[in-house]
């Protein structure tokens, strides 16, 4: 038997084709569970070469179907309340329950602008999407869990930017440790109705996040898409111990231990996934 078997998850920011979300509903999928998939857009452009046809998550419903799980697409703004509730009731509809909660959907940060010179906008922007969707998506979806009383897991991606200051990426950072500070505080009060709450804190991932950062750079300096991306990762490398990104497909796995039975002593907890940083 499978160990996700009989589970429900519900899985945001699933509709980037590169994306962490992507990969951790189809890592679920295979290990038993059905997957609602949510995303602000239906399908998220992917710039990456090869890509143009993606579908999205109507794609994605497929590719979880083909491993012989039922799946849900539900397309929901994580910065606003109406639409998570919405999301999370038509999840509820279809499965009656949701024992997993994994909450991708995030954006990057206004890139090299320091404190000084951020925009309210751009700050609101990131505090909105990547620490009030939090708050969002994790108040609705535990009170479907608590008012059921069978417990459940909750898992949210931060990152390593929730753990340190990183010059330019103000917003970024804050909304990080925000998400930090609202998963211990979550893991304490949801304890007594058995259910775990976790993050992940990732280092430098292959995703569709920084595509925009790619293709400015590839306009900027007349080169290709793929040319972008070396120079731009190259510039990480140094500090990664590893030497190479992470894929999303590794965090998948860090998030299917986080979900199971295997994790079943553990709450409150952050694990980096970084290559060492
Ligand atoms: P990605 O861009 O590939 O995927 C993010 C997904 O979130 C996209 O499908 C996007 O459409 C969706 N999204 C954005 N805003 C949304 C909103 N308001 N409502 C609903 N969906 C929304 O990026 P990713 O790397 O897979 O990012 C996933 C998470 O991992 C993010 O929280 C990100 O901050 C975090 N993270 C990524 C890295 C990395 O290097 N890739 C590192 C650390 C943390």
């Amino acid at each position: 038997m499978k160990s996700l078997e009989g589970k429900v998850a519900l899985i945001t920011g699933a509709g980037s084709k590169r994306g962490i979300g992507h990969a951790i509903a189809l890592r679920l999928a295979g290990e038993g569970a059905d997957v609602v998939v949510t995303d602000r857009y239906t399908a998220p452009r992917s710039l990456f070469p090869g890509d143009e046809e993606w579908g999205g998550l109507d794609e994605i419903v497929g590719e979880i179907e083909s491993l012989g799980r039922k799946a849900l697409p539900v397309m929901a703004d994580v910065s606003s309340s109406q639409e998570v509730d919405k999301a999370v009731a038509k999840a509820m509809e279809k499965f009656g329950k949701i024992d997993i909660l994994v909450h991708c959907a995030g954006i990057g940060p206004p890139k090299d602008i320091p404190i000084t010179g951020h925009t309210e906008e751009a700050w609101r922007t990131v505090l909105d999407t990547n620490l009030t969707g939090s708050f969002l998506v994790s108040r609705a979806v535990a009170r479907s869990m608590r008012g059921r009383g069978q417990g459940g897991k909750i898992v949210l991606i931060a990152s390593i930017a929730g753990t340190m200051g990183l010059p330019g990426r103000g917003a970024y950072c804050a909304s990080k440790w925000g998400v930090i500070g609202l998963m211990k505080t979550m893991a304490l009060e949801l304890v007594k109705y058995d259910i775990c709450v976790n993050a992940i804190n990732p280092g430098p991932i292959i995703s569709n996040i920084r595509d925009a950062d790619f293709a400015k750079l590839q306009k900027e300096l007349n080169i290709t898409f793929e040319e972008a991306q070396e120079i731009e990762y190259q510039k990480y490398l140094t500090n990664i111990p590893m030497g190479r990104f992470g894929t999303a497909e590794e965090v998948a796995d860090l998030a299917l231990f986080l979900v199971s039975n295997q994790s079943s002593y553990i709450t409150g907890e952050t694990i980096n996934i970084s290559g060492g940083i």
